[in-house]
């Protein structure tokens, strides 16, 4: 798993860590023992948790290429993960081939595959980085020469801010800030009134989440423009139905938002 090259600095064997148990979820191949015995103790209680996690990637594609068809051109990924098929800078460079994005994550393996997978690819960079760290993440140099921040960019948080507990406000004051006329904020987020928690059938066990209720995701989109349908079960934003790349609706764990700069 580790490639000749890698810098894997600060990687900690003896603990799962989120961005390869999710990588575990997505069955991909960049996790080691103890992240796939941590997931599958997850899954003996949540079994359906792989299929509603397949579901945040499939919106991640969807905001995508909404966001390139309204004419974004650059993305800041922040808390990307492990790059699987249908990266960012995959699916916007389909419609806009000049397209730039620059993934941020905490996990040095997550950034070490992202560097390796994107060696040669102009305009597209991956950097560790702290979401509790907005003002880092857009001072890096890396940031500042891939995003113009004077033009459209979408910020997208998917599946990072449950990570952090406590008042996230800190986080979003900068980026919603720093974010230009028609720049789109793109939340996912795992919620306390999705139907998994209604039906019972999620818990807490080893998962390290914060949960939040949809009003307080609704809430981070404070200042600006919350598009259609709002912020809803994963799913259900804007599903693309028959003849879309989309499977049938599966039980949710987060819920999804986007908002504009007006
Ligand atoms: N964004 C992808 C998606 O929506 O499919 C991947 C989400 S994955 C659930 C969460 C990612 O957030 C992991 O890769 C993890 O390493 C990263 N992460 C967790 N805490 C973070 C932090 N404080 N700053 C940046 N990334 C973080």
């Amino acid at each position: 798993m580790k490639k000749p090259g890698m810098d894997l600095t600060g990687l900690d064997l003896t603990q799962p860590n989120a961005a390869r148990v999710y990588d575990y979820f997505l069955g991909g191949a960049h996790n080691f023992e103890v992240d796939r015995q941590a997931a599958e103790k997850i899954l003996r209680v949540n079994p359906w948790l792989a299929d509603a996690i397949r579901e945040n990637r499939h919106f991640l594609r969807r905001v995508v290429r909404r966001l390139t068809s309204s004419g974004v051109r650059q993305f800041l990924d922040i808390g990307s993960g492990i790059p699987t098929a249908g990266n960012v800078h995959e699916i916007a460079r389909q419609t806009a081939p000049d397209a730039t994005v620059v993934y941020v994550d905490i996990d040095p393996l997550a950034v070490a595959h992202s560097q390796e997978l994107l060696t040669g690819s102009d305009g597209v960079s991956a950097i560790l980085g702290d979401v509790r760290e907005p003002g880092r993440i857009l001072a890096d140099p890396t940031v500042r020469a891939l995003l113009d921040f004077d033009r459209p960019v979408g910020v997208l948080l998917g599946g990072v801010l449950h990570f952090v507990p406590g008042d996230v406000d800190a986080i979003l004051d900068p980026l919603r800030t720093v974010l230009t006329e028609s720049s789109h904020l793109v939340i996912t987020h795992a919620a306390t009134t999705s139907t998994v928690k209604t039906s019972g059938r999620f818990t807490m066990d080893g998962a390290g989440l914060t949960l939040r209720d949809p009003d307080e995701i609704r809430a981070m989109f404070d200042g600006l423009t919350l598009l259609r349908p709002g912020v809803v079960a994963v799913p259900e934003w804007l599903p693309e139905g028959a003849g879309g790349t989309d499977p049938a609706p599966v039980d949710s764990l987060s819920f999804a938002g986007v908002g504009r700069k007006d």
